[in-house]
Formats: C-alpha cells, structure tokens, sequence
C-alpha cells in the first residue's frame, strides 16, 4: 500500500527551525500512516514547545492526530501571551545565565544551574517542579519530560528578556528577589547586615534588604543606574510590576545582572 502524502505549511517563527526548502510554502511529506502529527512536526526539526495551533484542512486537530493521505497541514507558533497551567517558574540552562539574573532582577523565579548538570537532570528538575525550561538547545526541548519549554531566540541578553516577558508576560516585582540565588528579598535593618558592608556603604545608605536563602545583602549602589534602566524599560513595556524602587530597597552590590 502506498504510504499517505500530508501537505505542511509552517508558520514564519517557525521557519527557522525547518529546512530551507520546507519555508516559503507548503510541501508533501510521507507518513507511514500510523505516526501522530506530533511526531511528524518534531521530525521536521519543530521543538512541539514552540507549536500553538495545528490545523488540518482547516480543522483544529491536536498533537495525536494521524494525518491521513491528503490532508493539509498548517502549522502555527503560540500566542503571545502564552496561557500557563500553573504560577509561572522558570528554569535555565548554563547558557544563560545574564538572562537568569536579569528574571531575577524584576522578581520572576528563575533557577538557573551552573555548571552544567545534563540535559536529563535539568528535564527531570523543569518536571518535579512544574519549570518551565527556558533553552536555544532544540534537543533539550524535545525531551519528553518536560513539564514545560521554550525555545529562547535570540542570544542577546536584553532581546532574550523582551521575548520572554511577551511570550508569558509573567507578572513583576522589581528588586524582590536574588539575583545571585534566586532567593526572595525582605527589608531589614542596616544592624542586620552590617558584618557584610564596607565602611563607606554603612555611612552612605540608609535602605538594605538582605535574601532569605543565601544572606546577602543589598543596597542602592553604584551601579544602581544600569540596573534601574532594565527594570524601568521592562515595566513600561510589560508593566505588571511595582515602579522602581517600590520594594526592598537596594541593588546588587556585585552588579551581577548586567
Ligand atoms: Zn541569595
């Protein structure tokens, strides 16, 4: 029996994950008339975490669907925002770790491993706690265990945060979280962290925050500005969030969201 012929067509944020001959319209492809359209879609090159709507012949049709011979296939990016089934938390591989910070810096969870623990180790950690595994790795994207993905598409540090701020516009609050742990921020007395302050910090600030996991301190520094204006940019465009210095006060004092 002649195998069925499927005709796919892919979105244009799709493109570049497919060959270049499979972009500019649709093209035929064999199935073996028993594989899903999820698999067909993968074996294209398509991380299904980047997959929205599929629609065959017009029809709205999951990921289990078998195509059968002649059906048209269009196959479509997520809608930004993308709905999340559960409070939004992230997880990053070791390739991205400015971006990491910078998620931290605007409050958002945002664990991030270093060094690297594996592809298997991170699917497995994104499952057991409902983490959505942010990667430019396609392989680690169609692992099977994740509880959730997405692929990151640039590898510039400021377009990494805007596309992922659209793509799940998670609700923010600047300055409550760790940059360097990932730890929440609760104000505390400057007495409180004083064994962790220079001589010239302690006479020059007034406002400090101190992180619940890891103990360190921060306050409004010298590289305040920097970070002010990745918090001021992202909170205009995504909003969502308290206005800059709102929350606990202080910057990293080792400026490590840059
Ligand atoms: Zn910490």
């Amino acid at each position: 029996m002649e195998r069925p012929e499927i005709w796919l067509s892919f979105a244009p944020e799709l493109h570049l994950f497919v060959a270049s001959r499979r972009r500019a319209a649709p093209t035929a492809v064999r199935t073996d008339g028993a594989s899903t359209l999820g698999h067909l879609v993968e074996s294209l090159g398509v991380p299904l975490t980047e997959v929205g709507s599929l629609l065959a012949d017009g029809r709205p049709v999951g990921d289990a669907h078998i195509p059968g011979h002649g059906e048209r296939i269009a196959v479509h990016g997520v809608t930004r925002p993308q709905p999340s089934a559960a409070p939004l938390r992230f997880l990053l591989d070791v390739h991205l770790g400015t971006l990491a910070r910078r998620l931290r810096l605007l409050g958002i969870d945002a664990a991030y491993e270093n060094p690297d623990i594996g592809d298997a180790a991170l699917a497995a950690r994104s499952a057991a706690e409902r983490r959505v595994m942010l990667s430019r790795d396609r392989g680690l994207l169609h692992r099977r265990e994740l509880w959730a993905g997405a692929y990151v598409y640039s590898h510039r540090p400021d377009e990494q945060l805007r596309d992922v701020l659209s793509r799940f516009a998670p609700p923010l609050a600047p300055w409550s979280r760790c940059t360097t742990c990932n730890g929440t921020l609760r104000s505390v007395a400057k007495t409180s962290v004083r064994d962790q302050l220079r001589d010239g910090t302690e006479r020059s600030y007034d406002a400090f925050a101190q992180c619940t996991a890891c103990g360190q301190a921060y306050w409004r520094g010298a590289h305040h500005a920097s970070l002010d204006a990745i918090v001021a940019d992202a909170v205009r465009e995504f909003g969502g969030g308290r206005t800059p210095g709102a929350g606990p006060d202080g910057a990293d004092r080792t400026a490590a969201a840059t």
